[in-house]
């Protein structure tokens, strides 16, 4: 199964830059923590989960590990 990470903005939307990164499933727009993130934010492989300057939603990557535990260890 394909993960990608998806951008949650602030107030200020994109240009308040990145609040939090999400992981969702696919193409969907629903992060795997059951929030819905705007379907035109940025998206980032899941290989960079954890290695942004931005947080990383603890929610998210506990189901992500659950699921691509192979990909997750390769990059903890
Ligand atoms: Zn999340």
């Amino acid at each position: 199964m394909m993960h990608q990470m998806r951008a949650e903005y602030g107030a200020d939307g994109e240009a308040g830059g990145v609040r939090l990164w999400h992981m969702v499933r696919g193409e969907e727009s629903v992060a795997m923590c059951g929030r819905e993130l705007d379907p035109a934010a940025r998206v980032r492989e899941a290989v960079d989960w954890g290695k942004t300057p931005e947080l990383c939603c603890h929610t998210c990557g506990a189901y992500f590990l659950r699921e691509a535990p192979y990909l997750a260890a390769e990059h903890p």
